[in-house]
């Protein structure tokens, strides 16, 4: 392969400002947690690229079942069709969700996947011919760049241009430490006032929004309050989902079974795009009917793409066979011990964990979101050959669960160090 180019790169990177990004490193491999460039640079990646590699960059394991896939069914139209990778991997995945989610629907990233969840919820009373379609979802919540999941996402600079294209959605305040009751007040509030379609959450971890930790109990008190007022519960775990929160999925913390799970990055083990949503069987059968009138109106090229099913088979056979709850235990422990030894440092703010992840609120006076520290920080990490990218002022450290007790001192250090120079 060619390494260099003639000419001005071409390639519109996203949230890339000139200003401030260097040169995008040429990345060549990927191995465990560890990039290699062109120029033999070698990146811990610590933000599991975007928060999808879980077991590590091309686990053999995955790689193998990609290669024999792609050397049998590329891919077939999933309209009127199915293979044997999607069959597998729909039972697999319904066996292991919280029970009573019967019913797979695939596509290709997290962004649709709550976007299908949407139509799913209001289509379902459509269907059953009590129309609903106000969303309630909480603040500071991220759930997508479409038009959709923008509008249920927190509102902010990168989605300010789209203003004018986005819908009214209901927000519920997060729910802050000592401030949960407010957000439970504000749901109950909601569901009397006017009948609700579904509340979509971030299941204890709001990610994109600043990793913001919230207990398992507000998660089972907001299920029953949907559940007294007839309303969904969409849990997007496009982020928590395999294993990041120390559970297979989030909502497991909490005993909690959603209406409608959203399930993306980490399910193929990060190595290709690939999406589920799943749904119970009431939600399911309102979208069919005997006169054949109805059916759900969404679908997509590559739905259940053979090769990114093949991938996500093998992702769950890492977990049916390697001790991957072992490994995360063991990571969330180490990650756990490396937060306390900052926990009396002033330069932070605040920090948290929950599982895998591990959050740091550096005290800084401008804590912007894009335009501010963050990106400055990013440069910063890179500089010191870490992939880390905070939102704003929080320093996030979220790596794939093979990373060592090593390769987090060298996170922790360059944290440190960042503190020393960027701190107040
Ligand atoms: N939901 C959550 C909770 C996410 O963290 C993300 C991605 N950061 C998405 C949805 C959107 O996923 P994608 O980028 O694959 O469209």
């Amino acid at each position: 392969h060619r390494t260099t180019f003639a000419g001005p790169s071409p390639v519109w990177h996203p949230f890339t400002q000139h200003a401030l990004a260097p040169e995008p490193p040429l990345v060549l491999r990927g191995e465990g947690a560890w990039l290699t460039t062109a120029t033999g640079e070698r990146i811990l990646d610590a933000i599991s690229s975007w928060w999808v590699i879980t077991h590590g960059h091309c686990h053999p394991r995955i790689v193998a079942a990609i290669r024999d896939q792609a050397g049998e069914l590329d891919q077939v139209i999933f309209a009127g069709h199915t293979h044997l990778a999607a069959e597998a991997l729909a039972r697999r995945l319904v066996a292991l969700a919280p029970a009573g989610l019967a019913h797979v629907f695939f596509s290709d990233s997290g962004s649709t996947a709550v976007e299908v969840a949407l139509k799913m919820a209001v289509g379902y009373w459509r269907n059953i011919a009590e129309p609903r379609s106000r969303i309630l979802a909480l603040e500071h919540g991220y759930h997508g760049d479409t038009i959709g999941t923008m509008s249920a996402g927190a509102r902010g600079i990168y989605n300010a241009a789209y203003e004018p294209l986005l819908f009214d959605v209901t927000r519920l305040p997060f729910p802050a430490q000592g401030r949960e009751e407010a957000t439970l007040t504000a749901l109950e509030a909601a569901c009397r006032e006017a009948p609700c379609a579904a509340l979509l959450v971030e299941p204890l971890i709001l990610g994109a929004g600043g990793m913001l930790v919230y207990p398992a109990w507000v998660l089972a008190e907001m299920r029953s309050i949907c559940d007294r007022h007839g309303v969904l519960l969409i849990a997007d775990e496009v982020m928590t989902g395999f294993g990041r929160t120390g559970r297979l999925f989030a909502c497991e913390h909490a005993s909690v079974m959603p209406d409608i799970l959203c399930c993306a990055k980490g399910l193929t083990g990060g190595a290709l795009p690939l999406a589920v949503t799943l749904c119970r069987r009431e939600i399911f059968d309102a979208h069919y009917s005997e006169d054949r009138r109805r059916t759900f109106f969404h679908s997509s090229s590559f739905t259940a793409n053979p090769i990114a099913c093949a991938a996500a088979n093998a992702n769950l056979d890492i977990w049916d066979e390697e001790p991957v709850a072992e490994r995360i235990a063991a990571l969330g422990a180490l990650q756990e011990e490396r937060l306390a030894r900052f926990h009396d440092d002033a330069r932070f703010a605040s920090m948290r964990r929950l599982g895998t992840v591990a959050a740091l609120d550096l005290a800084v006076d401008d804590p912007g979101y894009l335009a501010g520290i963050g990106l400055e920080l990013a440069a910063f990490f890179r500089e010191r050959g870490l992939l880390l990218r905070p939102l704003g002022n929080t320093i996030y450290v979220m790596p794939p669960y093979c990373v060592t007790a090593g390769d987090l001192d060298r996170v922790y250090a360059a944290i440190a160090a960042a503190a020393e120079h960027f701190g107040r």
